[in-house]
């Protein structure tokens, strides 16, 4: 069986945003060159996710709204993790969208269902952060 490990590091500017990824992962697979097996891809930070969705612009936004009144940054004071930090908010947008994502990989490819793409989602950026991907197969 081969093994593949690799990190993608990201330094986004923003607080928050979603990253497409899957040109990278993609990359990692041509380079393990497994061609049956199972990809690993997860954030290596607890206020970072990684999941798949749509790459669409009108769903990101909604995404955006939808967690900031799920967990609003403001007021920072709100929270009881917030004081030494103010990333209350992110730990919880985190836990939402998820930590990780597993992908089939038949014949080579990443075997997605209809406009799958693989993201990593920031809510609290300004710092840099990791991405683990690991490959596993034939
Ligand atoms: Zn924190």
């Amino acid at each position: 069986m081969k093994s593949f490990r690799k990190e993608l590091w990201f330094n986004v500017p923003t607080r928050r945003a979603f990253i497409n990824i899957t040109p990278q992962v993609d990359k990692c697979l041509r380079e393990s060159g497994v061609r049956e097996g199972l990809v690993l891809v997860n954030a290596m930070h607890i206020t970072a996710s990684v999941f798949i969705n749509d790459d669409e612009s009108g769903l990101h936004h909604d995404y955006e709204v939808w967690l900031e009144k799920l967990a609003p940054h403001e007021p920072v004071s709100q929270y009881r993790h917030n004081g030494y930090e103010d990333n209350a908010d992110a730990h919880l947008k985190r836990q939402v969208m998820g930590r990780e994502v597993v992908v089939a990989i038949t014949d080579g490819k990443l075997d997605f269902g209809t406009w799958e793409q693989i993201f990593y989602g920031e809510f609290d950026g300004g710092r840099k952060k990791r991405v683990m991907v690991k490959i596993i197969g034939e």
